[in-house]
C-alpha cells in the first residue's frame, strides 16, 4: 500500500535512524481502515469528529506494524517518509531527512503486543543488515526527538524488550 506523502532523501542521504512511533485512530481505537487512510491521504475529515483536525495532513511512516503483528508499507526505505516532524538527534535537525519511521498501532498507555515485539524486531534487524548505514544504537522513540511535542510510542513501549531481542 504506497502512500503519496513521500519524496527523496536529500542528496546522498542513508537512513541512519530508526524511529519508532505509537498511533491509533481514533486515538485509543485499535483496527478499522483509518490509518491506512491517514497515511494514504484518504481521510475522510467527516467520519469521526478527530478526523477533521488531521484529514488534511500529509503525513506518512515507512511501516505500520498492526496489533496483531501485521506489517504494511507504506514508503519504500531508500525514500523520506514524512514522520518526524520538527525533530533534532544529536543536534541534527530534519529527522526524516536521515532516518525510517516505523509506527505501532498502540497508545502510550496500552500495552503493545507481543506479536508486535516480535515483527518489530524482525523487520528492525532486517534493516540493519540491509543498511550498513544504521545502527541498533540509533533507534529511538518519537518523544526522544521531539520532546515537549510528541510522546509516543510512550510508556508502555518496553525499550529493553526491543534490545534484549535485537541482541539475540
Ligand atoms: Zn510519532
Amino acid at each position: 500500500m504506497l502512500s503519496p506523502h513521500y519524496d527523496a532523501r536529500p542528496g546522498d542521504t542513508q537512513p541512519e535512524l530508526i524511529v519508532i512511533h505509537g498511533i491509533s485512530l481514533p486515538p485509543g481505537e485499535f483496527g478499522g481502515p483509518w490509518i491506512d487512510r491517514l497515511f494514504t491521504g484518504t481521510l475522510a475529515a467527516d467520519a469521526h469528529p478527530y478526523f477533521e483536525k488531521i484529514a488534511g495532513q500529509r503525513v506518512s511512516a515507512h511501516a505500520l506494524v498492526r496489533r496483531d503483528g501485521e506489517i504494511v508499507q507504506y514508503v519504500p526505505f531508500g525514500a523520506r517518509a514524512w514522520h518526524a516532524g520538527e525533530s533534532q538527534y544529536q543536534g541534527r535537525a530534519a529527522c526524516n531527512d536521515f532516518s525510517i519511521g516505523i509506527e505501532l498501532e498502540g497508545t502510550d498507555e496500552t500495552p503493545y503486543t507481543d506479536a508486535q515485539y516480535e515483527k518489530l524486531a524482525a523487520l528492525t534487524a532486517a534493516l540493519l543488515r540491509s543498511y550498513s548505514s544504521l545502527s541498533d544504537q540509533h533507534v529511538v522513540g518519537h518523544s526522544d526527538i521531539a520532546p515537549g511535542r510528541k510522546t509516543d510510542p510512550g510508556p508502555s513501549f518496553e525499550w529493553p524488550r526491543l534490545r534484549a531481542q535485537l541482541s539475540r
